[in-house]
């Protein structure tokens, strides 16, 4: 074999090879050009040998160096980078996001789960939580980058020839106030078919409207911070968002904000600009505000697409929707999906019925959820009794974009868990772990405390963040005495259907920094439902510990409002008398409770059965009068005797 083609083999050069098989024992020269086969079937031997077992050196070196830098066995400690959001700092240290959120806030610290920490913040956090912090690469964000990325290969398709065109997805997003709600309840509204508009549609998070024969799914949570959830832990779920900036009110802080989600996002939109019904409309400053932020408006010459709308009198909605479908148009590639297989969608909303249990609203993103699939969301394992769509209807199958409220799950997922659906008994039971901290409460819990007064509260907040941290502070409210429940809890404006969900289960609706919706708002006049709207979290927490109080049943306590002296004993009966009194101090009443002093020793007690004066039957005697009682009790009484008249007053419980 030539000497060329030996160290070619091994991909080395002359300079290399020489030395090494030298090295490697045999006795070849720099200048041979030939060796005997036999030979070199020995030196390829001996190379790979070589070459083996400096693989495994340099394996066992990197052990090496991990064993210096692990820490120490036994010490907790947590690698912190320089930003970490509050869920992966919550996934580092193993604990509810909840239980992180109450610390932080026990420290001062306001941030809503999808915020950045420092590494200086989260150092004393996680120190709090029994942690030797250290500098460190995010390593959680690694894992949910993989999670994500496994996801998207999953909704890309493993089989590119099932792909097929699904309804565009889409959002609203925008500035407080600007009208998204209003928009999205009129585009619900307008599209509804006659034939339909009598039946009774259900707000589970998300709906489908047909245009031009074409569906197109909204996710009606409003605003930015729901979008953000839900993309937390899952691939995107919109295709299209509308900007709603009022017309009134042009480019405000939360504006600026949907927009950088939006493109960082890669998410493409449409604006709308609403509320162009008001005199003081001005869509000339919104397109100025909008080219300031380098959205140039197409007749201006660059490529965002603005549409005037009213959603209070409905004008423009049309073209709205035209346009979304040609936004989603230009990106057809993108909005593809397999129909067949097993499901893979995101939660997009999620609550816990006192009646059924938990209840979610999972988007089917690729495949086709079933009646009957096994599904794991989150940890939370659980199996598709039933479906509904969000006109109230059952349905069998949701392909993929089509919003179905599922049932048959063991807790409520977070908004923004991935559903998977696994044929696997093994591998579902595998992915399940604990999953008891996300259900805060199951019904049979709450069956179980029925003896206690109960408190049921529907919370509605604008946050993800202000919502968990809200019900994480509810859970430390004592409750010894009365039961406080979230039976619902949710994002976005208060509801017809929130309300008359606390109603149907005597409680109460809280939101946080949240309105009512028109619908909420006229519901709100003739509801016994009571509520109450907050801006700070503390004072809703007080008003639930007030409403809390409420449920208790009030204690009894006697009032003195009278007093007479027994000038003569008429008769005594084994279990009654008949005396005569003057009445000294106050009143005395028919049928109040007695204490019998004699002296200033108390010697018995009863009620007053019957009161006469003048010989008449009397409701009350004042001071200064005579009258006849019949007292009824153990038959004590003696001339001469006090005895003290009481009221029962009912006094509520602190
Ligand atoms: P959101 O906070 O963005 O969801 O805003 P809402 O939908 O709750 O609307 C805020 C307020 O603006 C409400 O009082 C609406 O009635 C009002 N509004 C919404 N759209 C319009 C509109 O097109 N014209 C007028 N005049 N008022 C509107």
């Amino acid at each position: 074999m030539n000497v060329t083609e030996l160290y070619r083999r091994f991909n080395m050069n002359k300079e290399e090879f020489f030395p090494l098989v030298q090295s490697l024992g045999f006795a070849i020269g720099e200048r041979a050009i030939k060796v005997d086969d036999r030979v070199a079937q020995q030196v390829i031997k001996a190379i790979e040998d070589w070459n083996r077992s400096q693989k495994k050196k340099s394996i066992f070196a990197e052990e090496k160096t991990e064993v210096k830098e692990a820490p120490k066995e036994g010490a907790k400690t947590i690698a912190i980078p320089e930003k970490i959001t509050v869920k992966q700092f919550a996934d580092a240290l193993k604990k509810p996001v909840t239980e992180v959120i109450a610390v932080l806030m026990r420290n001062g610290i306001f941030a809503t789960i999808n915020e950045d920490l420092d590494f200086d913040t989260a150092s004393i956090i996680a120190e709090d939580f029994g942690y030797v912090p250290q500098k460190g690469e995010a390593f959680e964000k690694e894992k949910s980058k993989e999670q994500v990325e496994k996801l998207e290969r999953i909704l890309a398709g493993k089989d590119q020839g099932a792909l097929r065109e699904r309804a565009p997805v889409v959002v609203v997003m925008g500035h407080v106030d600007h009208g998204k709600t209003s928009l999205l309840d009129k585009i619900r509204s307008a599209t509804v078919a006659e034939k339909e508009a009598g039946g009774i549609t259900q707000h589970i998070g998300a709906y489908q409207i047909t245009l031009q024969k074409r569906a197109i799914t909204f996710i009606d949570t409003p605003g930015h911070e729901a979008f953000t959830a839900m993309r937390s832990r899952g691939a995107n779920i919109a295709d299209v968002a509308i900007l709603v900036v009022a017309a009134d009110d042009g480019i405000r802080p939360q504006t600026v904000e949907a927009i950088e989600i939006m493109e960082k996002a890669g998410l493409p939109f449409v604006v709308a600009v609403n509320k162009m019904d008001k005199e003081s409309a001005d869509i000339e400053k919104v397109k100025k505000g909008l080219s300031e932020l380098n959205l140039i408006p197409e007749d201006w010459g660059g490529k965002t697409i603005i549409v005037p709308v009213s959603a209070l009198k409905g004008t423009g909605i049309e073209d709205l929707l035209s346009m979304v479908l040609l936004v989603a148009d230009m990106n057809k590639e993108k909005i593809m999906a397999a129909p067949t297989g097993d499901a893979v969608g995101t939660i997009v909303e999620s609550h816990i019925d006192s009646n059924i249990g938990p209840v979610a609203t999972v988007l089917v993103q690729s495949g086709t959820l079933k009646i009957g699939d096994l599904v794991v969301v989150g940890g939370v394992p659980g199996k598709i009794k039933a479906m509904k769509n969000w006109k109230g209807e059952q349905v069998k199958e949701a392909p993929p974009s089509m919003p179905v409220q599922i049932l048959g799950l063991k807790a409520a997922p977070v908004v923004g868990d991935v559903l998977e659906v696994t044929q696997d008994k093994k591998i579902l039971k595998s992915k399940t772990k604990q999953y008891e901290s996300v259900a805060f409460l199951k019904p049979q819990q709450a069956a179980k405390e029925k003896g206690k007064p109960q408190l049921p509260i529907v919370l509605k907040a604008d946050t993800l963040g202000s919502l968990e941290a809200i019900v994480g502070a509810l859970k430390q409210i004592d409750q010894e005495k009365v039961s406080i429940s979230v039976i619902n809890k949710g994002l976005g404006a208060i509801t017809e259907n929130d309300i008359v969900q606390a109603e149907a289960a005597r409680g109460v609706v809280m939101g946080f920094n949240v309105d009512l919706t028109p619908g909420g708002q006229e519901l709100s006049y003739s509801t016994t439902a009571h509520i109450e709207k907050f801006k700070i979290i503390y004072e809703l927490l007080d008003a639930v510990k007030a409403r809390a109080i409420e449920r208790l049943q009030p204690i009894k306590v006697f009032e003195k409002i009278g007093e007479g002296k027994v000038l003569k004993i008429f008769k005594t009966n084994p279990r009654s008398q008949i005396v005569g009194v003057h009445v000294e101090e106050g009143s005395i009443k028919s049928n109040a409770p007695i204490k019998i002093l004699r002296g200033d020793k108390k010697v018995g007690e009863g009620y007053i059965g019957q009161l006469q004066s003048d010989k008449k039957n009397v409701g009350e005697v004042t001071s200064g009068s005579d009258c006849g009682i019949r007292f009824d009790g153990d038959p004590v009484i003696q001339e001469g005797d006090y005895l003290e008249v009481y009221e029962i007053k009912e006094k509520k419980q602190a």
